[in-house]
Protein backbone atom coordinates (compact mmCIF):
# COMPACT_ATOMS: atom_id res chain seq x y z
CA UNK A 1 0.00 0.00 0.00
CA UNK A 2 1.36 3.01 -1.19
CA UNK A 3 2.28 5.74 1.32
CA UNK A 4 -0.06 8.34 1.29
CA UNK A 5 -3.13 5.79 0.85
CA UNK A 6 -2.06 4.77 4.16
CA UNK A 7 -1.89 8.64 5.39
CA UNK A 8 -5.93 8.77 3.77
CA UNK A 9 -7.08 6.29 5.27
CA UNK A 10 -5.64 7.48 9.00
CA UNK A 11 -7.29 11.27 8.29
CA UNK A 12 -10.66 9.62 6.90
CA UNK A 13 -10.71 7.38 10.13
CA UNK A 14 -9.50 9.96 12.36
CA UNK A 15 -12.27 11.88 11.04
CA UNK A 16 -14.92 9.93 11.60
CA UNK A 17 -13.90 8.46 15.07
CA UNK A 18 -14.01 12.34 15.64
CA UNK A 19 -17.12 12.38 14.27
CA UNK A 20 -18.69 9.74 15.71
CA UNK A 21 -17.55 11.20 19.01
CA UNK A 22 -19.26 14.14 18.34
CA UNK A 23 -22.00 12.50 17.46
CA UNK A 24 -22.49 10.45 20.38
CA UNK A 25 -21.59 13.42 22.97
CA UNK A 26 -24.79 15.51 20.93
CA UNK A 27 -27.17 12.51 21.55
CA UNK A 28 -26.02 11.95 24.82
CA UNK A 29 -26.66 15.55 25.97
CA UNK A 30 -29.71 15.85 23.93
CA UNK A 31 -31.13 12.53 25.77
CA UNK A 32 -30.11 14.43 28.83
CA UNK A 33 -31.99 17.43 28.03
CA UNK A 34 -34.94 15.33 27.06
CA UNK A 35 -34.88 13.63 30.84
CA UNK A 36 -34.51 16.77 32.53
CA UNK A 37 -37.21 18.26 31.07
CA UNK A 38 -39.76 14.95 31.45
CA UNK A 39 -38.18 15.39 35.24
CA UNK A 40 -39.18 19.45 35.80
CA UNK A 41 -42.39 18.21 33.78
CA UNK A 42 -43.06 15.57 36.76
CA UNK A 43 -42.07 17.63 39.34
CA UNK A 44 -44.21 20.56 38.18
CA UNK A 45 -46.92 18.17 37.96
CA UNK A 46 -46.32 16.78 41.20
CA UNK A 47 -45.66 20.75 42.88
CA UNK A 48 -49.64 21.16 41.25
CA UNK A 49 -50.78 18.00 42.65
CA UNK A 50 -49.93 19.00 46.23
CA UNK A 51 -51.19 22.55 45.80
CA UNK A 52 -54.50 21.18 45.00
CA UNK A 53 -54.67 18.42 47.88
CA UNK A 54 -53.72 20.91 50.71
CA UNK A 55 -56.78 23.16 49.37
CA UNK A 56 -58.51 20.63 48.82
CA UNK A 57 -58.05 19.09 52.06
CA UNK A 58 -58.65 22.73 54.28
CA UNK A 59 -61.86 23.20 52.59
CA UNK A 60 -63.02 19.58 53.62
CA UNK A 61 -62.19 20.87 57.19
CA UNK A 62 -63.97 23.61 56.73
CA UNK A 63 -67.01 21.72 55.47
CA UNK A 64 -66.42 18.97 58.26
CA UNK A 65 -66.38 21.58 61.48
CA UNK A 66 -69.73 23.51 60.10
CA UNK A 67 -71.01 19.91 59.57
CA UNK A 68 -70.00 19.64 63.38
CA UNK A 69 -72.01 22.42 63.86
CA UNK A 70 -74.82 21.30 62.27
CA UNK A 71 -74.42 18.00 64.41
CA UNK A 72 -74.18 15.89 61.02
CA UNK A 73 -72.17 12.88 62.72
CA UNK A 74 -68.87 13.04 60.70
CA UNK A 75 -67.04 10.77 62.13
CA UNK A 76 -67.56 8.55 59.32
CA UNK A 77 -66.06 10.44 56.73
CA UNK A 78 -62.28 11.00 56.41
CA UNK A 79 -61.69 9.73 59.66
CA UNK A 80 -58.38 10.88 58.84
CA UNK A 81 -59.28 14.17 57.29
CA UNK A 82 -60.78 15.46 60.40
CA UNK A 83 -57.94 14.19 62.67
CA UNK A 84 -55.77 16.54 60.76
CA UNK A 85 -58.43 19.52 61.83
CA UNK A 86 -56.80 20.71 65.46
CA UNK A 87 -54.20 22.07 63.51
CA UNK A 88 -54.30 25.73 62.59
CA UNK A 89 -57.58 26.02 61.00
CA UNK A 90 -57.75 29.74 62.36
CA UNK A 91 -61.54 30.64 61.37
CA UNK A 92 -63.81 28.29 62.86
CA UNK A 93 -61.64 28.46 66.30
CA UNK A 94 -62.73 32.13 66.47
CA UNK A 95 -66.86 31.23 67.16
CA UNK A 96 -66.77 31.96 70.81
CA UNK A 97 -66.46 35.79 69.29
CA UNK A 98 -70.12 35.18 68.48
CA UNK A 99 -70.55 35.87 71.84
CA UNK A 100 -69.47 39.21 71.08
CA UNK A 101 -71.97 41.99 69.80
CA UNK A 102 -71.72 45.25 68.13
CA UNK A 103 -70.49 48.33 70.35
CA UNK A 104 -70.18 46.04 73.34
CA UNK A 105 -67.09 46.44 75.23
CA UNK A 106 -64.63 43.48 76.74
CA UNK A 107 -62.13 43.21 79.50
CA UNK A 108 -59.39 44.40 76.81
CA UNK A 109 -60.87 44.95 73.73
CA UNK A 110 -63.25 47.65 72.52
CA UNK A 111 -64.68 46.80 69.05
CA UNK A 112 -65.83 49.91 67.34
CA UNK A 113 -69.63 48.55 65.88
CA UNK A 114 -69.60 51.38 62.96
CA UNK A 115 -66.82 49.23 61.14
CA UNK A 116 -69.26 46.24 61.27
CA UNK A 117 -69.95 45.34 57.85
CA UNK A 118 -72.89 43.00 56.94
CA UNK A 119 -71.98 40.15 54.29
CA UNK A 120 -75.27 38.19 54.73
CA UNK A 121 -78.52 38.08 57.09
CA UNK A 122 -77.04 36.22 59.94
CA UNK A 123 -73.12 37.14 59.20
CA UNK A 124 -70.77 40.70 59.97
CA UNK A 125 -67.12 41.32 58.87
CA UNK A 126 -66.00 43.55 61.74
CA UNK A 127 -62.90 45.47 61.11
CA UNK A 128 -61.83 45.70 65.00
CA UNK A 129 -59.77 47.83 66.08
CA UNK A 130 -58.28 47.30 69.73
CA UNK A 131 -56.58 48.88 72.35
CA UNK A 132 -54.81 47.92 75.23
CA UNK A 133 -56.58 49.12 77.94
CA UNK A 134 -54.71 47.41 80.53
CA UNK A 135 -51.37 49.01 79.60
CA UNK A 136 -52.64 51.89 78.40
CA UNK A 137 -51.52 51.62 74.91
CA UNK A 138 -53.26 52.46 71.85
CA UNK A 139 -51.98 49.83 70.44
CA UNK A 140 -54.05 49.54 67.11
CA UNK A 141 -54.82 45.88 65.55
CA UNK A 142 -56.93 45.40 62.65
CA UNK A 143 -58.18 42.08 62.45
CA UNK A 144 -60.78 40.62 60.62
CA UNK A 145 -63.99 38.09 62.02
CA UNK A 146 -66.66 36.95 61.06
CA UNK A 147 -69.78 37.66 64.15
CA UNK A 148 -73.26 36.28 64.48
CA UNK A 149 -75.52 36.11 67.20
CA UNK A 150 -75.26 33.38 69.28
CA UNK A 151 -76.52 30.10 67.39
CA UNK A 152 -78.29 26.84 68.56
CA UNK A 153 -76.16 24.21 67.16
CA UNK A 154 -79.47 21.85 66.35
CA UNK A 155 -81.66 24.53 64.69
CA UNK A 156 -78.97 25.91 61.64
CA UNK A 157 -80.70 25.96 58.93
CA UNK A 158 -79.14 24.78 55.26
CA UNK A 159 -78.86 28.48 54.22
CA UNK A 160 -76.74 29.52 57.16
CA UNK A 161 -74.77 26.44 56.74
CA UNK A 162 -73.83 27.75 53.42
CA UNK A 163 -73.08 31.44 54.36
CA UNK A 164 -71.33 30.23 57.85
CA UNK A 165 -69.27 28.08 54.94
CA UNK A 166 -68.66 30.54 52.42
CA UNK A 167 -67.90 33.35 55.29
CA UNK A 168 -65.50 30.96 56.57
CA UNK A 169 -63.61 30.21 53.59
CA UNK A 170 -63.61 33.71 52.54
CA UNK A 171 -62.08 34.77 55.30
CA UNK A 172 -59.20 32.78 55.57
CA UNK A 173 -56.33 33.68 57.69
CA UNK A 174 -53.24 34.50 55.39
CA UNK A 175 -51.24 33.20 58.12
CA UNK A 176 -50.38 29.80 56.55
CA UNK A 177 -48.62 28.35 59.81
CA UNK A 178 -52.37 28.51 60.92
CA UNK A 179 -53.30 26.85 57.99
CA UNK A 180 -51.46 23.87 58.00
CA UNK A 181 -48.30 22.82 59.97
CA UNK A 182 -45.19 21.60 59.10
CA UNK A 183 -45.05 18.14 59.78
CA UNK A 184 -48.05 18.06 57.31
CA UNK A 185 -47.44 19.99 54.88
CA UNK A 186 -43.85 17.72 54.92
CA UNK A 187 -45.83 14.38 54.68
CA UNK A 188 -48.59 15.35 51.95
CA UNK A 189 -45.11 17.15 49.54
CA UNK A 190 -43.49 13.58 50.31
CA UNK A 191 -46.38 12.19 49.08
CA UNK A 192 -46.99 13.58 45.61
CA UNK A 193 -43.25 13.72 44.66
CA UNK A 194 -43.83 9.53 45.17
CA UNK A 195 -46.47 9.38 43.53
CA UNK A 196 -45.03 10.76 40.52
CA UNK A 197 -41.99 8.16 41.18
CA UNK A 198 -39.67 11.18 42.14
CA UNK A 199 -37.44 9.24 44.42
CA UNK A 200 -34.39 11.91 45.39
CA UNK A 201 -33.92 14.07 48.14
CA UNK A 202 -34.55 17.94 47.92
CA UNK A 203 -35.34 21.08 49.68
CA UNK A 204 -37.93 22.90 50.27
CA UNK A 205 -39.10 26.24 52.14
CA UNK A 206 -42.58 27.89 52.83
CA UNK A 207 -42.29 31.50 51.27
CA UNK A 208 -44.77 34.28 52.73
CA UNK A 209 -46.28 36.77 50.88
CA UNK A 210 -43.53 39.65 52.51
CA UNK A 211 -40.75 37.37 51.54
CA UNK A 212 -40.62 35.38 55.19
CA UNK A 213 -40.12 31.93 55.55
CA UNK A 214 -42.89 30.15 57.13
CA UNK A 215 -41.36 26.83 57.58
CA UNK A 216 -38.36 25.37 55.36
CA UNK A 217 -36.24 21.90 55.34
CA UNK A 218 -33.13 21.81 57.58
CA UNK A 219 -30.67 22.69 54.36
CA UNK A 220 -32.87 24.78 52.46
CA UNK A 221 -30.45 27.40 50.79
CA UNK A 222 -32.30 30.35 49.50
CA UNK A 223 -29.59 31.43 46.78
CA UNK A 224 -27.75 28.84 45.03
CA UNK A 225 -26.96 27.09 41.75
CA UNK A 226 -30.41 25.03 42.30
CA UNK A 227 -32.86 25.53 39.67
CA UNK A 228 -36.39 25.57 41.85
CA UNK A 229 -39.13 25.19 41.59
CA UNK A 230 -42.36 27.02 42.85
CA UNK A 231 -46.26 27.02 43.43
CA UNK A 232 -48.61 29.03 44.96
CA UNK A 233 -50.13 27.76 48.14
CA UNK A 234 -54.16 28.05 48.53
CA UNK A 235 -54.32 29.86 45.11
CA UNK A 236 -57.67 29.77 44.93
CA UNK A 237 -57.64 32.23 48.02
CA UNK A 238 -59.82 35.31 47.27
CA UNK A 239 -58.77 37.55 50.31
CA UNK A 240 -55.66 35.90 51.31
CA UNK A 241 -52.25 36.86 50.38
CA UNK A 242 -49.83 34.46 48.11
CA UNK A 243 -47.68 31.86 50.04
CA UNK A 244 -45.31 30.05 48.08
CA UNK A 245 -43.78 26.84 48.21
CA UNK A 246 -40.05 26.73 46.64
CA UNK A 247 -38.53 23.08 45.93
CA UNK A 248 -35.12 22.35 44.55
CA UNK A 249 -33.26 18.60 44.34
CA UNK A 250 -29.36 19.12 45.42
CA UNK A 251 -28.84 15.50 43.16
CA UNK A 252 -30.81 16.49 40.50
CA UNK A 253 -27.86 16.86 37.73
CA UNK A 254 -26.25 13.47 39.78
CA UNK A 255 -29.61 11.61 38.91
CA UNK A 256 -30.24 12.76 35.55
CA UNK A 257 -26.23 11.49 34.95
CA UNK A 258 -26.88 8.42 37.08
CA UNK A 259 -29.79 7.03 34.43
CA UNK A 260 -27.36 7.60 31.50
CA UNK A 261 -24.51 6.18 33.19
CA UNK A 262 -24.72 3.21 31.32
CA UNK A 263 -24.75 4.64 28.22
CA UNK A 264 -21.94 7.26 28.55
CA UNK A 265 -19.99 4.33 29.94
CA UNK A 266 -21.03 2.55 27.07
CA UNK A 267 -19.75 4.56 24.48
CA UNK A 268 -16.59 5.71 25.91
CA UNK A 269 -15.77 2.02 26.49
CA UNK A 270 -16.42 1.48 22.88
CA UNK A 271 -14.83 4.74 21.21
CA UNK A 272 -12.10 3.59 23.43
CA UNK A 273 -11.82 0.02 22.16
CA UNK A 274 -12.19 1.56 18.52
CA UNK A 275 -9.62 4.09 18.73
CA UNK A 276 -7.34 1.27 20.18
CA UNK A 277 -7.84 -1.31 17.93
CA UNK A 278 -7.30 1.39 15.04
CA UNK A 279 -4.21 2.59 16.57
CA UNK A 280 -2.77 -0.91 16.95
CA UNK A 281 -3.99 -1.55 13.51
CA UNK A 282 -2.14 1.98 12.18
CA UNK A 283 1.13 0.80 14.20
CA UNK A 284 0.98 -2.66 13.06
CA UNK A 285 0.48 -1.59 8.96
CA UNK A 286 3.59 0.50 9.41
CA UNK A 287 5.35 -2.11 11.05
CA UNK A 288 4.42 -4.59 8.10
CA UNK A 289 5.44 -1.97 5.88
CA UNK A 290 9.02 -1.02 7.13
CA UNK A 291 9.47 -4.45 7.21
CA UNK A 292 8.57 -5.27 3.86
CA UNK A 293 10.86 -2.26 3.46
CA UNK A 294 13.67 -3.77 4.74
CA UNK A 295 12.95 -6.80 3.19
CA UNK A 296 13.17 -5.68 0.00
CA UNK A 297 16.43 -3.74 0.65
CA UNK A 298 17.78 -6.77 2.37
CA UNK A 299 17.06 -9.20 -0.51
CA UNK A 300 18.41 -6.52 -3.44
CA UNK A 301 21.54 -5.82 -1.08
CA UNK A 302 21.58 -10.09 -0.40
CA UNK A 303 21.59 -10.46 -4.14
CA UNK A 304 24.71 -8.33 -4.05
CA UNK A 305 26.45 -9.39 -1.38
CA UNK A 306 25.73 -13.14 -2.40
CA UNK A 307 26.54 -13.13 -6.06
CA UNK A 308 30.57 -11.58 -4.77
CA UNK A 309 31.46 -14.76 -2.99
CA UNK A 310 29.31 -17.47 -5.53
CA UNK A 311 31.49 -16.05 -8.45
CA UNK A 312 34.45 -15.95 -6.45
CA UNK A 313 34.14 -20.05 -5.45
CA UNK A 314 33.41 -20.30 -9.17
CA UNK A 315 36.47 -18.51 -10.53
CA UNK A 316 38.27 -20.78 -7.63
CA UNK A 317 37.12 -23.73 -8.45
CA UNK A 318 37.96 -23.35 -12.21
CA UNK A 319 41.25 -22.65 -11.63
CA UNK A 320 41.27 -25.78 -9.85
CA UNK A 321 39.48 -27.55 -12.61
CA UNK A 322 41.41 -26.21 -15.37
CA UNK A 323 43.96 -28.90 -16.09
CA UNK A 324 46.11 -26.63 -18.45
CA UNK A 325 47.58 -25.00 -15.28
CA UNK A 326 50.50 -26.70 -13.72
CA UNK A 327 49.53 -28.16 -9.84
CA UNK A 328 52.54 -26.24 -8.53
CA UNK A 329 51.03 -22.66 -10.41
CA UNK A 330 47.42 -23.30 -8.78
CA UNK A 331 48.81 -22.32 -5.26
CA UNK A 332 46.15 -24.52 -3.46
CA UNK A 333 46.48 -23.43 -0.21
CA UNK A 334 45.36 -20.14 -1.42
CA UNK A 335 42.90 -21.01 -3.30
CA UNK A 336 41.51 -23.21 -0.54
CA UNK A 337 41.30 -20.18 1.91
CA UNK A 338 39.79 -17.79 -0.70
CA UNK A 339 37.06 -20.75 -0.65
CA UNK A 340 36.63 -21.12 2.79
CA UNK A 341 36.68 -17.45 3.56
CA UNK A 342 33.66 -16.71 0.55
CA UNK A 343 31.72 -19.96 1.81
CA UNK A 344 32.04 -18.11 5.72
CA UNK A 345 30.38 -15.20 4.13
CA UNK A 346 27.58 -17.18 1.98
CA UNK A 347 26.92 -18.65 5.31
CA UNK A 348 26.83 -15.46 6.81
CA UNK A 349 24.70 -13.87 5.05
CA UNK A 350 22.56 -17.00 4.58
CA UNK A 351 21.87 -16.92 8.47
CA UNK A 352 21.30 -13.16 7.78
CA UNK A 353 18.25 -14.40 5.94
CA UNK A 354 17.24 -17.10 8.22
CA UNK A 355 17.11 -13.91 11.22
CA UNK A 356 14.59 -11.87 8.98
CA UNK A 357 12.51 -15.10 8.15
CA UNK A 358 12.16 -15.41 11.87
CA UNK A 359 9.76 -12.58 12.32
CA UNK A 360 6.91 -13.94 9.68
CA UNK A 361 6.44 -16.69 11.49
CA UNK A 362 4.76 -16.82 15.14
CA UNK A 363 6.80 -19.40 16.53
CA UNK A 364 10.01 -20.55 15.66
CA UNK A 365 10.68 -23.89 15.44
CA UNK A 366 13.55 -24.87 16.77
CA UNK A 367 15.55 -27.93 16.27
CA UNK A 368 17.06 -28.69 20.02
CA UNK A 369 20.39 -30.35 19.93
CA UNK A 370 22.34 -31.21 23.39
CA UNK A 371 25.07 -28.84 22.38
CA UNK A 372 28.88 -28.20 24.29
CA UNK A 373 28.04 -24.33 24.83
CA UNK A 374 31.88 -24.00 26.12
CA UNK A 375 32.53 -25.59 22.34
CA UNK A 376 30.17 -23.22 20.52
CA UNK A 377 31.64 -20.22 22.37
CA UNK A 378 35.41 -20.92 21.58
CA UNK A 379 35.24 -21.93 17.87
CA UNK A 380 32.91 -18.42 18.04
CA UNK A 381 35.54 -16.46 19.20
CA UNK A 382 38.03 -18.27 17.04
CA UNK A 383 36.35 -16.34 14.40
CA UNK A 384 36.31 -13.28 15.46
CA UNK A 385 39.75 -13.11 17.12
CA UNK A 386 41.67 -12.00 13.77
CA UNK A 387 38.84 -9.40 12.67
CA UNK A 388 39.95 -8.18 16.57
CA UNK A 389 43.17 -8.43 16.31
CA UNK A 390 43.84 -6.18 13.42
CA UNK A 391 41.64 -3.71 14.95
CA UNK A 392 44.15 -3.62 18.02
CA UNK A 393 41.50 -5.15 21.01
CA UNK A 394 40.44 -8.55 22.25
CA UNK A 395 38.06 -10.91 22.98
CA UNK A 396 38.42 -13.30 25.88
CA UNK A 397 36.31 -15.95 26.91
CA UNK A 398 35.62 -16.96 30.53
CA UNK A 399 34.42 -19.87 30.78
CA UNK A 400 33.49 -20.69 34.43
CA UNK A 401 30.13 -22.69 34.49
CA UNK A 402 30.34 -25.79 35.39
CA UNK A 403 27.30 -27.08 33.56
CA UNK A 404 27.34 -26.19 30.35
CA UNK A 405 26.06 -28.81 27.84
CA UNK A 406 22.30 -27.54 27.07
CA UNK A 407 19.97 -28.34 24.45
CA UNK A 408 19.59 -25.59 22.16
CA UNK A 409 18.96 -25.29 18.40
CA UNK A 410 22.78 -24.13 17.28
CA UNK A 411 22.33 -22.49 14.27
CA UNK A 412 19.43 -19.64 16.37
CA UNK A 413 21.91 -19.58 19.24
CA UNK A 414 25.10 -18.87 17.48
CA UNK A 415 22.95 -15.72 15.50
CA UNK A 416 21.90 -15.02 18.94
CA UNK A 417 26.00 -14.99 20.27
CA UNK A 418 26.96 -13.58 17.03
CA UNK A 419 24.85 -10.44 16.89
CA UNK A 420 25.49 -9.57 20.28
CA UNK A 421 29.26 -9.90 19.45
CA UNK A 422 29.24 -7.99 16.21
CA UNK A 423 27.04 -5.44 18.21
CA UNK A 424 29.88 -5.00 21.12
CA UNK A 425 32.20 -4.35 17.96
CA UNK A 426 30.14 -2.00 16.20
CA UNK A 427 29.21 0.23 19.18
CA UNK A 428 32.65 0.84 19.87
CA UNK A 429 34.92 3.94 19.43
CA UNK A 430 38.12 2.53 21.18
CA UNK A 431 40.11 -0.73 20.69
CA UNK A 432 37.31 -3.08 21.65
CA UNK A 433 37.82 -5.50 24.53
CA UNK A 434 35.05 -8.11 24.26
CA UNK A 435 34.51 -10.62 27.35
CA UNK A 436 32.40 -13.76 26.74
CA UNK A 437 31.63 -15.38 29.83
CA UNK A 438 29.64 -18.60 31.45
CA UNK A 439 28.25 -19.16 34.68
CA UNK A 440 26.19 -21.07 37.04
CA UNK A 441 23.20 -19.79 38.41
CA UNK A 442 20.35 -21.48 40.27
CA UNK A 443 18.92 -23.93 36.96
CA UNK A 444 20.54 -21.89 34.34
CA UNK A 445 23.31 -21.26 32.45
CA UNK A 446 24.47 -17.23 32.18
CA UNK A 447 26.43 -15.97 28.86
CA UNK A 448 27.18 -12.68 29.36
CA UNK A 449 28.89 -10.11 26.57
CA UNK A 450 30.53 -7.77 28.31
CA UNK A 451 32.16 -5.06 26.18
CA UNK A 452 33.58 -1.59 26.85
CA UNK A 453 31.47 0.11 24.00
CA UNK A 454 29.76 3.27 23.81
CA UNK A 455 27.24 2.02 26.37
CA UNK A 456 23.27 2.68 26.32
CA UNK A 457 21.19 5.38 28.05
CA UNK A 458 18.86 3.59 30.75
CA UNK A 459 16.06 5.11 28.40
CA UNK A 460 17.59 3.47 25.54
CA UNK A 461 18.41 -0.20 27.11
CA UNK A 462 14.21 -0.30 27.58
CA UNK A 463 13.46 0.13 24.26
CA UNK A 464 16.45 -1.89 22.05
CA UNK A 465 14.91 -4.78 22.32
CA UNK A 466 12.18 -3.39 19.93
CA UNK A 467 12.03 -4.49 16.51
CA UNK A 468 13.68 -2.02 14.28
CA UNK A 469 14.68 0.52 17.17
CA UNK A 470 17.97 2.31 16.88
CA UNK A 471 19.47 4.48 19.24
CA UNK A 472 19.22 7.93 17.30
CA UNK A 473 22.83 7.93 16.29
CA UNK A 474 23.52 12.13 16.59
CA UNK A 475 27.28 12.25 16.68
CA UNK A 476 27.63 8.82 18.88
CA UNK A 477 27.70 6.61 16.34
CA UNK A 478 27.49 6.16 12.29
CA UNK A 479 26.96 2.27 11.77
CA UNK A 480 24.34 0.78 9.69
CA UNK A 481 22.09 -1.73 10.89
CA UNK A 482 18.09 -2.46 10.48
CA UNK A 483 17.20 -2.90 14.46
CA UNK A 484 16.25 -6.19 14.39
CA UNK A 485 19.71 -8.11 15.97
CA UNK A 486 18.05 -7.49 19.30
CA UNK A 487 14.46 -8.45 18.65
CA UNK A 488 15.78 -11.22 17.16
CA UNK A 489 18.20 -12.17 19.89
CA UNK A 490 15.40 -11.82 22.70
CA UNK A 491 12.75 -13.77 20.50
CA UNK A 492 15.42 -16.87 20.04
CA UNK A 493 16.48 -16.22 23.89
CA UNK A 494 13.09 -16.54 25.09
CA UNK A 495 11.62 -19.09 22.67
CA UNK A 496 14.30 -20.90 24.86
CA UNK A 497 12.74 -20.29 27.27
CA UNK A 498 15.32 -18.17 28.47
CA UNK A 499 15.83 -14.66 29.24
CA UNK A 500 17.83 -11.67 28.64
CA UNK A 501 19.06 -8.52 30.40
CA UNK A 502 21.18 -5.42 29.82
CA UNK A 503 23.06 -3.09 31.89
CA UNK A 504 25.34 -0.60 30.59
CA UNK A 505 26.99 2.79 31.40
CA UNK A 506 27.34 5.43 28.60
CA UNK A 507 30.88 5.60 27.26
CA UNK A 508 31.88 2.78 29.71
CA UNK A 509 30.49 -0.33 28.14
CA UNK A 510 27.59 -2.54 27.73
CA UNK A 511 27.03 -6.33 29.41
CA UNK A 512 24.09 -8.38 27.90
CA UNK A 513 23.71 -11.00 29.88
CA UNK A 514 21.37 -14.43 28.57
CA UNK A 515 19.89 -16.77 31.22
CA UNK A 516 19.21 -20.28 29.24
CA UNK A 517 17.76 -22.88 31.86
CA UNK A 518 19.62 -26.19 31.94
CA UNK A 519 17.61 -29.31 30.71
CA UNK A 520 17.04 -31.97 33.44
CA UNK A 521 20.19 -34.42 32.56
CA UNK A 522 22.58 -31.73 31.77
CA UNK A 523 26.22 -32.57 32.58
CA UNK A 524 29.40 -31.01 33.17
CA UNK A 525 31.42 -32.90 30.04
P1 LIG B 1 21.04 -5.08 13.09
O1 LIG B 1 21.61 -5.82 14.28
O2 LIG B 1 19.65 -5.47 12.79
O3 LIG B 1 21.92 -5.10 11.93
P2 LIG B 1 21.33 -2.88 14.90
O4 LIG B 1 22.61 -3.38 15.39
O5 LIG B 1 21.18 -1.42 14.77
O6 LIG B 1 20.92 -3.53 13.52
P3 LIG B 1 20.21 -4.13 17.21
O7 LIG B 1 21.29 -5.13 17.23
O8 LIG B 1 18.83 -4.58 17.51
O9 LIG B 1 20.13 -3.35 15.85
O10 LIG B 1 20.57 -2.99 18.26
C1 LIG B 1 19.66 -1.97 18.52
C2 LIG B 1 20.39 -0.72 18.96
O11 LIG B 1 20.93 -0.91 20.27
C3 LIG B 1 21.57 -0.39 18.11
O12 LIG B 1 21.17 0.45 17.05
C4 LIG B 1 22.50 0.33 19.04
O13 LIG B 1 22.19 1.69 19.06
C5 LIG B 1 22.15 -0.25 20.39
N1 LIG B 1 23.16 -1.26 20.81
C6 LIG B 1 23.07 -2.59 20.68
N2 LIG B 1 24.14 -3.20 21.21
C7 LIG B 1 24.91 -2.24 21.70
C8 LIG B 1 26.18 -2.22 22.38
N3 LIG B 1 26.84 -3.35 22.65
N4 LIG B 1 26.69 -1.04 22.75
C9 LIG B 1 26.03 0.11 22.49
N5 LIG B 1 24.85 0.17 21.85
C10 LIG B 1 24.31 -0.98 21.45
MG1 LIG C 1 22.86 -5.49 15.80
Amino acid sequence: MRQQSIWLIIILMTLALMGLIFVQAYWIKNAITIQENQFNQLVNNALTDFSKTIQEREAIRLIMNEMELLGVDTTGISGQMKSKTDTGIGIIKHNDISSVTPGHTEKNNYIRSENARALSDSFFVIEEKMSDLQQGKQQMITRKYYFEPAINKRIIDKKTFINRLIASMLLVTPQIENRISKAELEEMLYDAFHQYGINIPYEYAVIKWNNETAFKSANYKAKGENDYFTVQLFPDDIFASSNYLSVYFPQKENFLFRSFSFMILASVLLTIIITAAFSVSVIYLFRQKKLAEIRNDFVNNMTHELKTPISTISLASQMLADNSLPANLKNIDHISKVIADESRRLGYQVEKVLQMAVFDKGKVKLRLKETDMHELIRNLIENYAIQLKSKGGEIRPVLDARQYVIDVDTVHITNVLTNLIDNALKYCTREPEITVSTRNTGNCLVISVADNGIGISKADQKRIFEKFYRVPTGNIHNVKGFGLGLSYVKKIVEEHNGSIEVESQLFEGSTFTLYLPLNDNSSAS
